[in-house]
């Protein structure tokens, strides 16, 4: 009943647009995938590994109380956490970092800047929240960001974490494949009246690019099981053919 629990509330303000979809098929024993920031779900996934807990992307608003909770529901605590994986570096996806702040920090190069705040995202809606809201990141050296260039596997005891570099909704957006799930980021997206595409263009630096990342992504995924295709606001979808070809519309 998680599912309805988490959707329910939401239907009743905002159709559809609340609704997390199909995030139980993604969790375990030892992963959990925790919603934040009502309505938008900004997704944090947290997984427990032989060599300690990892998370993808760090949510929003109460994303520190739903993280603690999210991370107890598997045994962990924050002081657990080795490493943060981050899709993208939009305020929505990273505000609990200094929840975590003495874990490495998985960032593609491209976007360490953005994350550091030294430089200010492109999109529009980002520029005028942070003219009212200040940096959401860390800045410079506050936290061990550990950048890559490429399409990279990172191991964690006997797991292996596999990110594959996906820029265009932002300079350096990556997307994460762990034990089948892939955490696609916001290079993907999912509006409640179109339903899956690519990334928002709104909210999107370079439309052309995230559709020829995600051409090339889907490419480079063919030796991989992908058995799910989860957003980065926490909507799940099993990538079949239909799923593809709405996704690179
Ligand atoms: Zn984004």
């Amino acid at each position: 009943m998680r599912f309805l629990s988490r959707c329910i509330p939401a239907l009743v303000l905002t159709p559809l647009a609340a609704c997390t979809m199909n995030l139980a098929q993604v969790e375990g024993p030892d992963a959990n995938a925790i919603p934040t920031t009502w309505p938008s779900q900004s997704l944090v996934f947290a997984a427990r590994t032989a060599e300690g807990v990892f998370l993808v992307d760090l949510g929003w608003g109460g994303a520190d109380r739903a993280l603690r909770r999210g991370l107890a529901r598997i045994g962990a605590t924050p002081e657990d956490v080795t490493d943060v994986f981050v899709t993208h570096s939009h305020r929505d996806h990273i505000t609990a970092w200094p929840v975590v702040r003495h874990a490495r920090f998985h960032v593609m190069e491209a976007e360490v800047p953005l994350f550091e705040s030294e430089v200010v995202h492109a999109d529009v809606p980002s520029r005028a929240v942070r003219a009212v809201r200040g940096d959401a990141g860390p800045w410079p050296g506050e936290v061990n960001v550990r950048p890559f260039s490429r399409d990279t596997t990172f191991v964690l005891g006997t797991d292996t974490i596999r990110a594959f570099v996906v820029p265009g909704h932002t300079p350096g957006s990556t997307a994460y494949l762990y034990r089948g799930v892939l955490f696609a980021g916001d290079t993907i997206s999912r509006p409640y009246h179109t339903g899956f595409g690519p990334g928002m263009g709104i909210f999107t630096t370079d439309r052309a690019r995230n559709h020829a990342e995600l051409v090339s992504l889907f490419e480079r995924l063919r030796p991989y099981q992908v058995r799910w295709v989860c957003t980065a606001h926490g909507k799940c979808a099993r990538p079949d053919e239909r799923f593809i070809r709405k996704v690179l519309r």
